[in-house]
């Protein structure tokens, strides 16, 4: 596989202490490779590279990384910073109402994202929203709106196949002033492919709505041809943002990389589901490693090395190892080097996906609030009752919850994850542990 290649590459290529002409090429090649099995566009791979090498050649290799350790690195934050340029959040900053317009082709998840802002907009920046379909070629894709969008709790704003679009956007746009909405989004028509009729429509729209985000709508899914249909739609609009949809799909989502060059406008938002709740905010560091493919390995390596320490591991083995016990201080420590880490999700992406394929986005989230509360609940305990949790009966367990803000159960809950670690790491008796920190370059 791709992550095996780069691997072995990584490691004969240890031992020299710069990246050089010579020991940059295999690399690259690996590098090219990858990024083209994520479906980024040739033109955009070539300058991407170029930049690359660029960047490289010369680079002191640092501490304990080889070299190709070492330009993993400079491609992975050269893929952050190509992908990862600009605002994310919404730009409200205009006259209300903020006119948002969508544009994409058919089925990219026009539609369905126009719900997913609303709903954000609505809870996380508290604005009053109104949407409204130009889409009058398809009386479902009107209906289908007027559904999402309650499902989202905005109001929408009827319109019908017999209108203009143009009309329907100064009606919406008149209503929307009148009835003081802080935003008015405005949901377009697509086309199977890219034509001038589609174009011009959403252009004299652009005119006459003067929208403050026009948001460039693309399927992850859609791999190499991205790069045409973000032409087409740079070429007819100033594009101010990306959302790329389908992220939950299979793709290696180098589409964002085409997108974003081809564009210049900033990856906003990621749709993660067909649900209305599935828009997670663009994450460049996590996208980089799924489009290299390789985040898996190489990335942990240089987080382990970054953020674990590695003493305290040994200490924990050592601990283990002598028959002392695995204790709650030793539990709330392991919580935070996986924090360190980059949570449970960063960790989760850079595995091998066939490991992970089962936990979803809404998973990991919950797992990172878990973790967050099991490590709220531990704080309030006593360093002694770290030490014995044995001592942890009814009354402590009432004190330590009202300190943590959580109910007893949820304590309880803490506890039972405890026993099973600690049951776990009796198994392993401390030698598992220190080999899991070798494996992982610690
Ligand atoms: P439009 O033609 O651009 O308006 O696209 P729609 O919003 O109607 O979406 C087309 C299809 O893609 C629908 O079946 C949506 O449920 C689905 N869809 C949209 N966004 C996502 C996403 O982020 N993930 C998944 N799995 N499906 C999505
Ligand atoms: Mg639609």
């Amino acid at each position: 596989t791709l992550t095996d290649r780069l691997s072995r590459l990584v490691k004969t290529m240890r031992g020299q202490a710069r990246i050089t002409e010579d020991n940059v090429q295999d690399m690259l090649r690996e590098v090219r490779m990858a990024l083209l099995e994520a479906d980024v566009a040739l033109p955009v791979v070539r300058d991407f590279i170029a930049r690359v090498k660029e960047k490289a050649l010369g680079t002191e290799v640092v501490g304990s990384l080889s070299p190709g350790q070492a330009l993993v690195g400079v491609v992975h934050r050269e893929l952050v910073a190509t992908m990862g340029a600009g605002i994310s959040d919404i730009n409200l900053a205009a006259q209300p109402p903020a006119v948002i317009l969508m544009a994409g082709l058919q089925g990219a998840g026009k539609t369905t994202t126009t719900a997913k802002i609303a709903k954000h907009l609505i809870e996380k920046r508290k604005k009053k929203v109104l949407t409204v379909s130009a889409d009058v070629y398809r009386p479902a894709a009107i209906e289908q709106l007027k559904t999402v969008t309650k499902q989202a709790g905005a109001e929408w704003f009827p319109s019908d196949p017999g209108q203009k679009p143009r009309d329907i956007a100064l009606a919406a746009l008149d209503y929307a002033k009148r009835h003081y909405f802080d935003v008015l989004m405005v949901d377009t028509a697509g086309r199977l492919a890219i034509d001038e009729a589609l174009m011009a429509e959403i252009r004299e729209l652009h005119a006459v709505l003067n929208p403050v985000e026009t948001l460039f709508v693309v399927d992850a899914m859609q791999g190499q041809d991205a790069i045409n249909t973000a032409k087409a739609f740079k070429e007819a609009l100033p594009l101010t943002g990306v959302v790329l949809t389908k992220l939950d799909g299979d793709s290696r989502g180098g589409a964002a990389l085409s997108v974003r060059q081809v564009t210049g406008a900033p990856i906003k938002f990621a749709g993660v589901s067909e649900k209305i709740d599935g828009l997670e905010v663009f994450d460049a560091e996590r996208h980089a490693g799924r489009v290299l493919g390789m985040g898996d390995i190489l990335a942990l390596v240089e987080q382990v090395q970054a953020g674990v320490d590695v003493e305290s591991a040994q200490k924990l083995a050592d601990k283990l190892r002598s028959g002392s016990g695995f204790d709650l201080n030793d539990f709330l420590s392991q919580i935070s080097q996986m924090k360190k880490m980059g949570g449970l999700a960063g960790l989760m992406d850079k595995l091998p996906s066939q490991m992970t394929a089962k936990a979803g986005a809404a998973d990991m989230d919950r797992a990172e609030r878990d973790v967050r509360r099991m490590e709220g609940i531990i704080n309030s305990m006593t360093p002694l009752e770290r030490r014995k949790p044995e001592l942890l009966k009814a009354s402590r367990k009432r004190r330590i919850a009202a300190g943590a803000g959580v109910h007893v159960q949820e304590v309880n809950r803490v506890l039972n994850q405890f026993e099973q670690m600690q049951g776990m790491m009796k198994k392993m008796k401390g030698g598992g542990l220190m080999k899991m920190m070798k494996r992982m370059g610690g």
